[in-house]
Order: C-alpha cells, then structure tokens, then sequence
C-alpha cells in the first residue's frame, strides 16, 4: 500500500502514544515553569518514570534503539512540546548532551554516564556558545590545554540549557590548532554558574565559567581536534526533532485557536466561519501537515545516515521552526484580546515558539548554509 510510504511505523506509533500519556500528565503542570535555574521535580519524575529517555542513548548503555534514533526523538518531541517546552528540553537535552559520548567517548566515561543519563539519574548539558560567539562558533576562546595526565579548561560558556542541573557539561574549547570536546563533572574545582538571564520561555540555562578546571585526559571525548565532528553529529541526529517540538507545539496553538474560534458567537454564527478566521484556521492546519510530513522524512533519513542527510534536517527545522511561529502568531489574531491574556495557555505558546527558530542553527544561518550547497552540488 503506497500510504504505508507515510505512516509511522508500529513502534513508533506506540512510542508516541507513550509520549502522549506523559504529555497529559505534566500539562497540568506547565504554569509551575517560572524560573531560569531548575527543573519541575514533578515533570523530571513523571519523565524518568515514563522510560521515555532511554530512546537517547544506544542499546547497549540501556537505550530502546540499538543507536540512538533520529525518528525516535522526533515523536516524542512532538507529543511534550504540545504540552510544555520544560518537558521537552529535558528530554532532548538528555540526548543532545550526551551524544558526543555515545559516539565517541572511551568505554569508561560510556559506563559512568550513558545509563544514568538514559534512566534521567544524572543530566548532561553541551557548552558551545560564549558570551560573544553565537553562530561564528569556530571564533570561540575556552582553552583547552594538556598538563600532564590532565587537561586543564578555562573560559566561559553562555545560555547554556541544564546550567545548574548539569551532573557534567561537554564543552567545546580550543586545544593546540584544533578545538576539543572535553567532558568536564559539575563538581570539579573552578565550575561557575550564574543566571544572568532570564529567557521569555522560561528555559533552565545559565552561564558557566571555567576558571582553569582540571579534569583527568580521559575525559576528552574523542581525538584531540575532533570536537567540531562531534558537534556537528549531534546536530545531524537531534535537528530534525526540533521540527517535531515545533510541530506538536503549533498543533497546540491551533487547537487553543479553533477551540476560541468554535465557542465565540458573534454576528449571528461562531467566530469560526468570519471574515479571515476560516482561511487561517486552514492554513495552520496545512502548514502543519507539511512540515510534519518533511519532520517525518528527515528524521526517518537521519536515523539511517545522520551526516548525508543534513540538509534534510536542516530544510525540516528551518520550515517547522518557521511554521510554528506563523501558527501561534494566527492563532493569538484569532483570539484578538483573549490571546493575549497573561498566564493563558495561548501565550506560554507565543513565548515558547520564539527561541526555536534561533538555537540549534537559526533560520539564517541555516538558510546560507543550505544555498550553498544547492548552488554547489545542485539539485538531486
Ligand atoms: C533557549 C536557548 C537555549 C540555548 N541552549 C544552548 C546550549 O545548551 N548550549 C549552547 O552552546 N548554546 C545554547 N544556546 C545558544 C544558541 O546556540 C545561540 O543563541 C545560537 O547559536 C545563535 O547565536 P547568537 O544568539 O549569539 O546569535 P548571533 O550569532 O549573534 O546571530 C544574530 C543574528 O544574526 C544572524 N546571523 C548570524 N550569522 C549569520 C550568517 N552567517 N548569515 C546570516 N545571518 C546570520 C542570526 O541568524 C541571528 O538572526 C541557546 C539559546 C537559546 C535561546
């Protein structure tokens, strides 16, 4: 049957009705989401209990999938973020953190982290961005620096997700002529946190400083000099479940906009069938399925060759990302006064749709690096 070309296969379909069964259950919960600095014990339970998080690490640390499944992370994304991005973060980020080890670390450091991480008993965080170096990446100044059997570690990291319920951080720095990932414990001597921000969506992150932190030379992951492939692996396996956050988020907002649309009576019928409201309502309702149909593919293509499959996870964020930020916007025009409502489930969704279209690769920079490679190797 040529549908079957586009229907999720059986266990992700169970996947993502156990995501949904979480999903319920912390929505309740999402307004406790008020600070910058620390998880809702509530969520991080119901979460761990779920056994959702073992889909982010490999089958032999514990994982549901023998590596870790683009697709996977995808529809479990999709099913939190209709719920709260506090959910959602916290599982991706599970993933997003400790991927570099998955792929790269000794066995020891495998050991130590990837069963926690996947049971959500300790949590990673990724130290790419500095004060003053946000996408030109490769300009980025934490040193690393060999002593002996040590690596020593100095320089700062900034709107860094987990900062402050990170058990580890994985931090980008630069060794010699090249850059290195070294996995650096929370609890070392010289570890620094702040918050000097707090984020429209309430996301858990903060600034961590590394004032010459010393950390054993086992703890680089990988090579000397292979940080940067690290990274971009990470992002090549996890960039297509942002669209799938995006996309559950958007089916959210569309869900406050029609449920609006259907109770208001005015002009002697509902909202629903006045003036632009049927043609938006219509809209988000397409621009959805399309992105999730690009979601899907991308994601099925990334959890076979993350790598070769790049420009698809990038085409499936940047469009989600974008999307999600059209829906939610109609869907506040769609209210008129009461989409703006302060504590509404409505406006938590504006704020949260924000931020996607800038981490992970904003829309911008995404879009520059996909023309040139359409200009490059042209169309196939
Ligand atoms: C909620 C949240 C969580 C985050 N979590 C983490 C984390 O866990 N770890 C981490 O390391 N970082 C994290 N970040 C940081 C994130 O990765 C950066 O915000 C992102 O890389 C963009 O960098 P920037 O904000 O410094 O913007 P800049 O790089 O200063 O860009 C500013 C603007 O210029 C545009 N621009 C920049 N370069 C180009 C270009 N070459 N071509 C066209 N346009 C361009 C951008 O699109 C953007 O619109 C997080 C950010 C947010 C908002």
């Amino acid at each position: 049957m040529a549908d079957a070309l586009f229907d999720l296969p059986p266990e992700y379909v169970a996947l993502r009705d156990s995501a949904r069964a979480v999903a319920a259950e912390v929505a309740p919960l999402a307004d406790r989401v008020a600070t910058v600095d620390s998880f809702v014990p509530e969520i991080r339970a119901a979460l761990a209990g779920s056994g959702l998080v073992s889909v982010v690490v490999p089958a032999s640390f514990g994982g549901r999938f023998e590596k870790v499944d683009s697709l996977a992370v995808t529809v479990v994304r999709e099913a939190l973020a209709g719920a709260t991005a506090h959910a959602d973060s916290m599982f991706a980020m599970q993933g997003i953190g400790s991927f570099a080890i998955s792929r790269a670390a000794s066995p020891t450091l495998q050991e130590r982290w990837l069963p926690v991480v996947g049971r959500l008993d300790a949590v990673p965080a990724l130290g790419l961005t500095e004060p003053d170096i946000g996408s030109d990446l490769k300009a980025l100044s934490t040193v690393v620096e060999a002593d002996g059997e040590n690596l020593v570690v100095t320089g700062t990291k900034s709107f860094i997700t987990n900062a402050g319920e990170a058990d580890f951080y994985c931090v980008l720095g630069r060794e010699g002529d090249g850059y290195s990932l070294v996995l650096v414990e929370a609890d070392r001597a010289g570890v620094g946190i702040s918050h000097p921000y707090g984020v429209i969506d309430h996301h858990v992150l903060g600034d961590v400083t590394f004032d010459g932190v010393k950390v054993p030379s086992a703890n680089r992951i990988g090579a000397p000099g292979e940080g940067f492939a690290h990274v971009l692996a990470t992002l090549a396996t996890f960039r297509a479940s942002v669209a799938g956050a995006s996309i559950g988020l958007a089916e959210a907002a569309l869900r406050e906009a029609m449920a609006h649309a259907a109770g208001r009576e005015m002009f002697g019928t509902t909202l629903s069938r006045i003036g632009g409201v049927p043609e938006a309502l219509a809209m988000c309702w397409t621009e959805i399925e399309m992105a999730r149909s690009l979601a899907y593919r991308a994601a099925a293509a990334a959890a076979r060759d993350p790598e070769a499959n790049l420009h698809l996870s990038s085409m499936a964020k940047v469009g989600a990302t974008e999307v999600a930020g059209r829906v939610v916007d109609r869907a506040v025009q769609v209210m008129g006064r009461f989409g703006l409502v302060r504590g509404s489930t409505i406006e938590r969704l504006y704020r949260e749709a924000r931020p996607m279209r800038i981490y992970e690769g904003s829309t911008e920079v995404i879009l520059d690096s996909l023309a040139r490679q359409l200009m490059k190797r042209g169309l196939r």
